[in-house]
C-alpha cells in the first residue's frame, strides 16, 4: 500500500541525514548493501515494499551488523510512515539493541538515533523522540559531525516548538544550530525559515525578516524549492504590500498542486491574517477553513494553532464571542490531550525500559555474544537516565503546559479587550469601564466625568498620499500621545477607525476645556515618521451625566448619562470640524436643566439658545453653526 504523506519541515530535514556521508568522517566510507539503499528509497514512495525487502533480507539472516541495523531503521520508519505505531516503536527498540550490542562503524549511530527520533516522532512518541535525538545529538559531538549536529539541533528545535508551544527554548536551540553553520561558514535554509517562522510566533517580528531574507536565498542557492516558496509567502506577508495577498494566492496554488500541505495552509492562514487586518473578517473566516481543510485532525500541531488563532480573533473581530471561545475551547482541548498523550508515553517508557521481558531475553542474548559486561553497564546507565530524563520532562511539560494556558488566557483577554493595532482598549471595553467610572448622581459641585472624541483631520489625506501603513504607524502614534498626555485613571480608547475616545473623571467645565487644548497641543507637538510630518485633530466634549441635578445628589437623579455624552460630544466635534479643524469645542449641560435629553442630542441649538447647554470653544469667536448635522 502506498500512503501519500504529510510531512511538515522536520522530516525534510530528516530524511537527508540519514544516508548522507558525513563530512568529517575519517575511516573509508563503509559499502552498504544495495538492498539496504532500495529500502531507503522506497520508503518515501512505497512503504510497502520497503518493509517487505527488509523483512526478507532479516529473515534470511547473515547480514553484517551495520547493513541489518540499516534495513530495522529502514522498516521502523516505512512503518512510522504508514501509522503503524507499534511496529515503529518495535523497530526503533531493535535497532537500540543492535547499537548497544555491535559496534558500528563512524556514523552509523548517530544516523540510527537521527532515524530514531523521527520514527519515533511519527510515531507520536515525543519523549522517546527527544531523548533519541538527543542521544544522536551526543554522539555527533563525540564524533565532530557538525552536519548531523546541526541537523539534530534543529530536529529537538521544532519538537519544542511544534509539540510543546516551548518557542523560547527552540529559538535557543536554532541559534546553536545557526552558531555551529556560522562556523563552518555554510547555512542551511530550512534552519533560518523555521527559526524566522519561530521568531514570529514568539512575537519577535523585527527578526523575521532577515531570517526569511536568509532562507529564500539559501533555497534558490541549493534548488529548495520547496523552502524558497515557503519563506517567499513569510516575506510576502511581512511586507503587507499592496500585492501580497494576490502573491499569497499563487504561492498557495503552487505550493499545493506541488504536495507541500503544510506550506499551502500556511500561505492561506497568511492571507487570513493579511484580511483580517484590512478589517475583512469573512474574508479572513474563509481562508482560515481553506487552512484547516488541508490540515488533518492530530498532524501539524504548530500550523493548526497559528489558524485557529486566527479563527479566534477573527470572531472577536465579528463580536462573535460564543464562537471564539467554542473554538478557544477546543484549541485548548486539544493541546491538553497532546501533552496529556506525551506524558502517559514518557511514563510507558520508563515502565517499558524497567520490566519488559523483551530486554531481559535481548540481555541473554548479549551474554552468549560475550558482551554482557559493557552492555549491563551501559544498560543500567541508560535506565538511570532514561527515569530521570523522563521524570524532569514531566515536570517541564506539567509547567511548560501551565505557562502555554496562561499565555493564551492573557492573550484571549487581551484580544477581547484591545484594539490589535493601537493596543487601546476597544470601544466595547472602553465602555464597561466609562459604565463604572461615570456615576448616575453626582455629589455637590459642578465636577463629572467628561468624554472627549478626537477625530484626525484629513486623515484620508495622509492613507492616499503616505500609504496605509504610514496611516497605521500615524494611528499608533496619536494612541501613545494620548495615553501619555492622560491621567493614569482616564479611559484612552480606539473608538472608530480614526477615532478616539478619552474619559477624565472629576473636571469641571473649565478644566475640561484646559484638557481639550492639551489634548489638541499634545498631537500637534508630537512627530510623526513615514514623511508624515505633523497631524492635528478635532475634539468635541461633553460632561458626563448631560444634566447633573441642581442640589447633588440628594436632589434627584441625573439625566443624561454617558452614551448621551458621547453622542453630544460628536456633535461637538462636528462643529470643530466645520469651524476649521485643529480646534476643540465643548458642549456643557446646566446642572438641574429641564430640557428633554433626546431633543437635546437631536439639535442641541435650541438648548443652547436657551441657556441649558453651555458651549466653550478653542477658536476665540466661535459661533455654534446653525442647523442639525447630516
Ligand atoms: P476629516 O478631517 O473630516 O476627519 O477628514 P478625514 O480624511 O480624516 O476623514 P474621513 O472620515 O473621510 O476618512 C477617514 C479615513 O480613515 C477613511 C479610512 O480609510 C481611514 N481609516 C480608518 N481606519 C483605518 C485604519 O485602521 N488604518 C488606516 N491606515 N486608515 C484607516
Ligand atoms: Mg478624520
Ligand atoms: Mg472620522
Amino acid at each position: 500500500m502506498q500512503r501519500t504523506v504529510l510531512l511538515p519541515g522536520t522530516w525534510l530535514l530528516l530524511l537527508t541525514l540519514v544516508l548522507a556521508p558525513l563530512r568529517g568522517d575519517t575511516q573509508p566510507p563503509y559499502e552498504l548493501d544495495p538492498d539496504a539503499r532500495r529500502c531507503y528509497q522506497l520508503r518515501h514512495s512505497d512503504q510497502a515494499a520497503a518493509i517487505r525487502l527488509a523483512d526478507e533480507r532479516l529473515e534470511s539472516g547473515g547480514l553484517a551488523p551495520p547493513d541489518a541495523l540499516v534495513f530495522e531503521a529502514c522498516r521502523a520508519i516505512s512503518h512510522a510512515i504508514m501509522g503503524n505505531a507499534d511496529a515503529a516503536r518495535a523497530g526503533v527498540d531493535a535497532v537500540e539493541a543492535l547499537l548497544a550490542s555491535q559496534p558500528m562503524p563512524a556514523g552509523f549511530e548517530l544516523r540510527a538515533l537521527s532515524n530514531a527520533g523521527a520514527t519515533l516522532q511519527l510515531a507520536g512518541d515525543i519523549t522517546g523522540a527527544l531523548q533519541a535525538y538527543e542521544r544522536g545529538l551526543r554522539a555527533a559531538e563525540r564524533e565532530d559531525a557538525w552536519e548531523a549536529q546541526v541537523t539534530t539541533l534543529i530536529n529537538i528545535a521544532m519538537i519544542h516548538g511544534d509539540e510543546l508551544a516551548a518557542y523560547e527554548e527552540a529559538e535557543e536551540l536554532f541559534r546553536r544550530a545557526a552558531e555551529i553553520n556560522d562556523a563552518n561558514a555554510t547555512r542551511k535554509a530550512v534552519l533560518s525559515y523555521n527559526r524566522g517562522l519561530n521568531l514570529l510566533r514568539m512575537g519577535r517580528r523585527e527578526e523575521a525578516p532577515a531570517q526569511m531574507e536568509l532562507a529564500l536565498a539559501t533555497a534558490r542557492a541549493t534548488g529548495d524549492a520547496v523552502t524558497a516558496a515557503r519563506s517567499e509567502a513569510e516575506l510576502a506577508a511581512l511586507s503587507a504590500a499592496p500585492d501580497a495577498r494576490a502573491r499569497l494566492g499563487r504561492l498557495f496554488a503552487q505550493q499545493r498542486s506541488g504536495g507541500d500541505v503544510s506550506g499551502a495552509a500556511r500561505s492561506a492562514v497568511l492571507q487570513a491574517q493579511l484580511a483580517l487586518d484590512e478589517g475583512d473578517t469573512g474574508r479572513a473566516l474563509a481562508d482560515v477553513e481553506r487552512a484547516l481543510g488541508l490540515l488533518p485532525d492530530g498532524a501539524f500541531p504548530s500550523e493548526r494553532r497559528d489558524a485557529l488563532e486566527l479563527r479566534i480573533a477573527a470572531l472577536l473581530a465579528q463580536g462573535n464571542w460564543r464562537e471564539a471561545y467554542r473554538t478557544s475551547a477546543g484549541m485548548h482541548d486539544q493541546q491538553w490531550r497532546r501533552l496529556r498523550a506525551i506524558q502517559l508515553g514518557s511514563i510507558a517508557r520508563v515502565q517499558a525500559t524497567l520490566v519488559d521481558e523483551h530486554n531481559r531475553d535481548e540481555l541473554v542474548l548479549a551474554r552468549q555474544q560475550g558482551a554482557l559486561s559493557a552492555l549491563e553497564a551501559s544498560h543500567e546507565r541508560r535506565q538511570r537516565n532514561l527515569a530521570i530524563a523522563a521524570l524532569g520532562l514531566l515536570v517541564a511539560l506539567a509547567l511548560g503546559f501551565f505557562v502555554y494556558q496562561r499565555r493564551i488566557t492573557r492573550r484571549l483577554r487581551s484580544l477581547s479587550t484591545r484594539d490589535s493595532l493601537t493596543k487601546l482598549l476597544n470601544r466595547h471595553a472602553a465602555g464597561k469601564r466609562l459604565d463604572a467610572m461615570v456615576p448616575a448622581r453626582v455629589d455637590a459641585g459642578d465636577a463629572r466625568a467628561v468624554v472627549f472624541l478626537i477625530d484626525i483631520d484629513g486623515f484620508k489625506g495622509i492613507n492616499d498620499r503616505q500609504g496605509h501603513g504610514a496611516g497605521d504607524a500615524a494611528l499608533v502614534t496619536v494612541a501613545r500621545t494620548l495615553a501619555a498626555a492622560c491621567s493614569a485613571d482616564a479611559v484612552v480608547a480606539r473608538w472608530g477607525g480614526e477615532e478616539f475616545l478619552v474619559g477624565e473623571r472629576g473636571l469641571d467645565r473649565q478644566r475640561a476645556a484646559e484638557a481639550a487644548e492639551r489634548l489638541r497641543l499634545a498631537i500637534s507637538g508630537a512627530t510623526f515618521g513615514g514623511g508624515v510630518g505633523t497631524v492635528t485633530v478635532s475634539i468635541g466634549f461633553a460632561g458626563a451625566p448631560v444634566f447633573p441635578p441642581a442640589g447633588g445628589a440628594t436632589a434627584g437623579a441625573a439625566s443624561g448619562h454617558w452614551p448621551d455624552a458621547v453622542i453630544l460630544a460628536d456633535r461637538a466635534l462636528y462643529a470643530a470640524k466645520r469651524g476649521g479643524r485643529n480646534t476643540w469645542v465643548g458642549l456643557w449641560g446646566r446642572s438641574g436643566a429641564q430640557a428633554a435629553i433626546d431633543d437635546v442630542l437631536e439639535d442641541p441649538s435650541a438648548a443652547i439658545a436657551g441657556g441649558d447647554v453651555l458651549v466653550s470653544a478653542g477658536h476665540p469667536g466661535f459661533a455654534w453653526p446653525r442647523g442639525a448635522p447630516e
